[in-house]
């Protein structure tokens, strides 16, 4: 079956390789190592902490550089930052002038930020808005979820793709949100995937149609999450659905 992993943060600069064990994964062998596990298509942004929008953009022309380099193979995420609206507003305009159609994932605690929802935000979301792009935000204990809800009810035409299932409470508020707002999706990747029985028991709860199969490769093992969803008994419709057909869909939207 055809997998699409939404959630990727892939790097040709050394420095911007998120794996734990750093010499496992290059820039070259990156593609490879997914592909073996099945993956055919991936999607996400370069990550590394900074605080510098200087540093920023050149995480976003990576993020474009690669993209040439694999065409099909990759769909680029890219970052913004609330401390700087204008900015984050000119590198919107300029990147959707790219092709880009998605912003993030974006992982405030990397960049010294916090909110998903304020003022600053506020502005950026309504460039995003305009454009028509989708947003990807990482979530975790330290993330502000009703933060995130204000700007998913706020910008309704704006589909956010909230990452990592997480567990107990937190899982249960991305139940909650993926029933209540048709804009919110969820990613598999992170943390979640290893608690048997936690996707039979999201899609039982919220459906399969906004649930995406995603990894965080390199932080993560991408065969371990395409077994685990393997191993959790969902029907065909519903297999197809997390492996690619949602993210398929999702991304045509945006074309
Ligand atoms: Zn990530």
């Amino acid at each position: 079956m055809k997998i699409i992993d939404f959630h990727t943060h892939p790097f040709i600069t050394p420095e911007n390789n998120s794996c734990f064990y750093k010499d496992t994964v290059t820039s070259d062998n990156f593609k490879k190592i997914l592909e073996s596990a099945g993956i055919g298509h991936i999607c996400g942004s370069v990550i590394y902490k900074t605080q510098s929008f200087n540093e920023i953009k050149r995480l976003n022309r990576e993020a474009l550089e690669i993209k040439a380099m694999w065409g099909d193979f990759y769909t680029p995420g890219i970052h913004i930052h609330p401390r700087y609206v204008r900015e984050s507003i000119e590198e919107l305009d300029f990147m959707y002038q790219n092709g880009v159609r998605l912003v993030g994932e974006l992982v405030p605690y990397y960049n010294g930020w916090s909110l998903y929802y304020d003022e600053s935000m506020h502005a950026i979301y309504e460039e995003i808005e305009r454009l028509g792009m989708i947003v990807s935000v990482h979530t975790d204990m330290t993330v502000d979820m009703n933060s995130l809800e204000e700007a998913v009810k706020r910008f309704k035409n704006i589909t956010f793709v909230a990452a990592h299932p997480h567990q107990k409470e937190h899982y249960y508020k991305h139940i909650e949100l993926l029933k209540n707002y048709d804009n919110y999706y969820l990613d598999l990747s992170g943390t979640g995937l290893f608690r048997f029985g936690m996707l039979g028991t999201l899609i039982k709860n919220a459906g399969s149609e906004k649930i995406l199969f995603a990894t965080d490769f390199p932080i993560t093992n991408p065969k371990m999450y395409v077994e685990a969803v393997l191993f959790e008994g969902l029907r065909d419709g519903e297999l197809e659905n997390v492996f690619y057909k949602n993210a398929e869909k999702l991304l045509k939207s945006v074309e």
